[in-house]
């Protein structure tokens, strides 16, 4: 369904629930790593810029180790 693949593992098999809404949560089956929101991957398969751009700065803070979340 999402053509996607773990950081983490490598893994393709990629959970997410049925119906998903766009905050629910993208996991991996192999490890239970999360990925991403169900939402942040339908942005990113269908490319908005902005949208883009806000995953992307989340992406870069959760690599330096800042949670915009909080
Ligand atoms: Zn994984």
């Amino acid at each position: 369904m999402l053509d996607m693949t773990c950081h983490r593992c490598g893994s393709n098999n990629i959970h997410v629930v049925e119906d998903a809404m766009d905050w629910d949560e993208v996991t991996c089956r192999e490890c239970g790593e999360f990925l991403t929101t169900y939402g942040a991957a339908m942005a990113l398969m269908q490319p908005v810029p902005l949208a883009d751009a806000c995953i992307k700065t989340q992406q870069l803070a959760r690599c330096m180790g800042i949670s915009l979340a909080g």
